[in-house]
């Protein structure tokens, strides 16, 4: 019997979730910054930031917005919201991810005004600067502005933020086992040799990775956009498919959507992604164990960028 394939979604001009690092300049440089953030990160222009949101999909459920630190690239992060808002109106939650380490109370104002309804703070960890010490700041600057921190993860109660979108803030931080887990090798973590090493832990299957990036699992629908690299994941292939600054997101979703590569990580199975090419699961896996790794395990196999992952 063959084994069952997810089936994918058709209108790629609809995509629920999409987290995009629009910038990589941060405030701090914590030694398991999976992109290199810092005060000397990369940046696109605005210009650029402008060309992308012309090219996203004509409807997103979500938009998180995340960096690097997107209050270091503040002036951008507004002229970003402002067209946001213009484009989507308040059909889109816009959700932003922040270490929370810049947030006044007049910024907060300032990203309500402009539409942000979702903040997390993703630096209550022993990793960032703070080291989690600025929480009850930030719960009394929250509360002062009738941002709850009672409501669920966005992400997970989907349908009650798609019609009522409340005000709401949430926290949290990188753990051994989770943002330093399997597969988030990458940055300065790999430099520094703070990642977790271990070949069995499989981000792509979960939250944040590729499954379900193409539709048709419990998962949301997401993809990520790093600076212009559409992915299919946060921690992003090794190749991009597509430059989110020239090409229509939805065309490039299309364009990938029957590529038996791309389908085996939508399926959360990155060690099957070979299996079209003459890499077989076992070689991958065998790969992985000697690596440590999945992500790198299997695409140290491919040679090409045609091979993407
Ligand atoms: S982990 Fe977050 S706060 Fe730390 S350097 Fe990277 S982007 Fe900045």
């Amino acid at each position: 019997m063959g084994e069952e394939r997810v089936q994918i979604k058709t209108d790629f001009n609809h995509c629920e979730s999409i987290y995009w690092v629009f910038t990589q300049l941060c405030n701090d440089t914590c030694d398991h910054c999976y992109n290199f953030s810092g005060p000397d990160g990369k940046r696109i222009s605005t210009d650029e930031c402008m060309m992308i949101i012309e090219n996203l999909p004509d409807q997103i459920d979500r938009l998180i917005l995340s960096g690097g630190e997107p209050l270091a690239d503040k002036e951008k992060l507004y002229r970003i919201l402002d067209r946001v808002k213009e484009k989507y109106g308040s059909k889109t939650q816009v959700m932003l991810q922040t270490n929370g380490d810049l947030l006044t109370a007049e910024i907060l104002d300032t990203l309500i005004e402009k539409g942000v309804t979702r903040f997390d703070v993703s630096s209550i960890d022993r990793y960032h600067k703070n080291a989690g010490n600025h929480l009850m700041r930030l719960s009394e600057l929250f509360t002062s502005r009738n941002v709850n921190g009672d409501e669920k993860d966005p992400l997970i109660e989907k349908e009650h933020y798609l019609h009522e979108n409340p005000l709401s803030w949430g926290y949290w931080g990188a753990t051994k086992d989770m943002w330093l887990g399997g597969n988030w090798a990458r940055g300065r973590a790999l430099q520094k040799d703070i990642w977790k090493k271990d070949p069995g832990h499989n981000f792509c299957s979960i939250l944040s990775g590729a499954r379900g990036f193409l539709g048709g699992t419990e998962l949301p629908q997401e993809i990520s956009i790093q600076l212009w690299k559409i992915s299919p994941c946060c921690p992003g292939t090794l190749f991009p498919m597509g430059d989110a600054r020239t090409e229509r997101v939805a065309d490039v979703l299309k364009s990938i959507s029957e590529d038996p590569v791309y389908l085996r990580l939508n399926e959360g199975n990155p060690w099957k992604m070979g299996e079209t090419k003459g890499i077989t699961e076992g070689d991958a896996k065998q790969r992985t164990d000697e690596l440590k790794i999945f992500v790198y395990g299997a695409m140290s196999f491919f040679k090409t960028p045609s091979s993407k992952c």
